[in-house]
């Protein structure tokens, strides 16, 4: 038997319980999975506090193990890419939507979508990063890929989990980090992160022009609707915007200006069917980039038991930088 966070649906009754289940349930709800994880930590992103409180339609197969990460490390593999013993982490791919996730003691998964912790990263750690600091990575490989090799970089959303990271890691990348922020109070953190200079959020809020003065060389946007359009036309000549999120809204109220007349670029960054050589590439520099006092900083630590309540959190926008769940404790 194991513990595992549990999702059900009879008729329209959603239930979200900790129960414990066992490995033939475990094994008849993953067809196709050929590796067996012992997990030691998972994680709480925005999308899992959708799915934990059922707000949008996250979960599409019941019933449902949540959790779109997990590490842990290998107890049995019919793929000969993985033996006992080996520490992986994992992220997307449909996990904790359409097939069971981490928020459990135990999982099982499709060889080809797990990732070899890279060193000096633990298993924790990567929870600690988890699909915000990786996707944070994937937007700022976006960036660089795109030749943004300098200047001042908006993020907005900038004290949550994909926000913290970037801002992080453009800083030690050597960029100007600027941050639009909900809570101006967590100041002191953001300039620990990295930023140089911080506003507040409803600066970007407000529907504006088409086009606005031109102030970045880049953007890394996690809140999508009138902030992503703003970004947009506030972004200079030939810059780069990395649309990570939807906090803010799924709409996106923009025109054409900023695309044919300062022939900016929006490039949208998918974490969860991000080809795995890409995301091998993005945990290496995470694992050389990502500065481990800093992720101890930022981090707070929960138990199976309390991903309810930080679930409700992390929509509510109270969360500041990362939860690592350790399903163990
Ligand atoms: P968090 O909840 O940790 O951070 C989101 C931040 O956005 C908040 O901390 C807050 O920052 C800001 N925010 C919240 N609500 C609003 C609002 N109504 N208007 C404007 N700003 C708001 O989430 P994550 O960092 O984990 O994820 C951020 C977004 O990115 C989410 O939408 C998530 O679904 C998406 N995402 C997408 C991925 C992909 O593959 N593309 C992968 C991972 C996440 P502050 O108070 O500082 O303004």
């Amino acid at each position: 038997m194991f513990k595992a966070i549990f999702l059900s649906k009879e008729g329209d009754q959603f239930r979200a319980e900790l129960r414990e289940l066992d490995d033939a349930e475990l094994e008849a709800n993953t067809p196709g999975a050929d590796v067996k994880l012992a997990i030691d930590h998972s994680t709480i992103n925005y999308k899992d506090g959708l799915a934990l409180t059922n707000k949008s339609p996250v979960v599409r197969k019941w019933p449902m193990v949540p959790g779109i990460d997990c590490a842990g490390t290998v107890v049995e593999s019919a793929s000969p890419a993985w033996k006992p013993g080996d520490a992986v982490v994992l992220n997307g791919w449909g996990v904790g939507e359409t097939a069971w996730g981490g928020l459990a003691q135990r999982g099982r998964y499709k060889a080809d979508w797990l990732v070899r912790v890279p060193a000096p990263l633990t298993t924790r750690d990567t929870m600690a990063i988890g699909t915000a600091g990786y996707t944070a990575m994937l937007a700022c490989m976006a960036l660089a890929d795109q030749g943004v090799a300098s200047g001042d970089i908006l993020v907005t959303g900038a004290s949550g989990g994909v926000g913290s990271f970037a801002i992080a890691i453009l800083a030690r990348r050597g960029y100007r980090v600027i941050a639009s922020t909900g809570k101006l109070a967590e100041s002191d953190y953001l300039r620990a992160l990295g930023a140089a200079e911080i506003f507040d959020r409803s600066e970007l809020s407000a529907p504006g022009k088409p086009l606005q003065k031109e102030r970045w060389a880049g953007v890394v946007d996690s809140v999508g609707s009138i902030t992503l359009a703003n970004a947009c036309a506030q972004t200079r000549s030939g810059g780069v915007v990395a649309a990570c999120g939807l906090a803010g809204g799924m709409d996106f109220p923009s025109s054409v200006a900023p695309f044919i007349l300062r022939g900016i670029r929006l490039i949208g960054i998918d974490s969860v069917m991000c080809p795995i050589e890409r995301r091998t590439l993005a945990w290496q520099h995470l694992a050389q980039e990502v500065d481990r006092q800093l992720l101890d900083a930022i981090t707070r630590e929960i138990g199976l038991a309390g991903v309810f309540d930080a679930g409700r959190a992390i929509l509510s926008g109270q969360v500041r930088g990362r939860i690592v769940v350790d399903v163990n404790r």
